[in-house]
């Protein structure tokens, strides 16, 4: 078997284990900076849901997949800018990255144009990260609020991406407290780091990029 079937086989018995009897959250295997001869051994093992961060990168890849692999679930979980979010809305089926009322409002006239209904989460801030995307928390009741009446999206969850220093639970914990005062069922967090933590913690999506697919030193982003 491939490194990366097994990787994988492994990476899906833990997250059983960590569920520890609950339903074990879903695996999305981010495939950026991977190429589709890397991508397709995962698509034959039975895996559908697969992460990207670039919209760019993701039309180059995915239809031809797609044309193949007609059942495929796309995540989009990097930053959307609005001149790409016509494309996105084409592409994904679910964007986890909604952090400004412009996108919001960008993502909810374009679904409407083009009769797509993409399931969205919303992304905090949890560490109040300067550099970082997402939602302040103190922003989070009034946004998650505004995407749901003012826009319309269909806000599923959240998600979020915790500092690189500190306890990754403490994030996963508050991003569960603002999903439960919203009544959002969905959590979408834990990396290949983490993902033990976020777990522990209720998630319902994990994104795993290089505990599915090795590291990605040698895979420089397709620009
Ligand atoms: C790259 C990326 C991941 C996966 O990271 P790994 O550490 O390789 O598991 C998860 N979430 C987001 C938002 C990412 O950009």
């Amino acid at each position: 078997m491939s490194d990366v079937l097994h990787q994988l086989n492994h990476v899906l018995s833990e997250i059983e284990a960590c569920a520890a009897g609950r339903k074990p959250p879903s695996l999305i295997a981010v495939s950026k900076t991977f190429d589709t001869a890397q991508i397709e051994p995962v698509l034959v093992a039975g895996h559908r849901q697969f992460g990207e961060n670039r919209v760019q990168e993701s039309q180059k890849k995915w239809p031809s997949l797609r044309e193949k692999y007609p059942d495929v679930i796309l995540h989009l979980i990097g930053p959307l800018q609005s001149n790409k979010v016509a494309d996105a809305v084409a592409l994904f089926d679910v964007i986890h990255t909604v952090d400004r009322p412009k996108i919001a409002k960008a993502l909810a006239s374009e679904m409407i144009r083009q009769d797509r209904s993409l399931d969205v989460f919303v992304q905090i801030n949890t560490g109040g990260e300067a550099q970082k995307a997402g939602v302040r928390v103190e922003d989070a009741d009034v946004f998650i609020e505004n995407c749901r009446s003012q826009y319309g999206l269909r806000v599923v969850g959240l998600m979020c991406i915790p500092p690189i220093e500190g306890v990754a639970a403490d994030h996963f914990k508050l991003l569960s407290e603002i999903a439960k005062r919203h009544d959002l069922a969905d959590l979408s967090m834990g990396m290949s780091s983490d993902y033990r933590q976020a777990i522990d913690a209720g998630a319902t999506f994990v994104r795993l990029g290089s505990a599915v697919f090795g590291s990605r030193d040698k895979n420089l982003p397709i620009s």
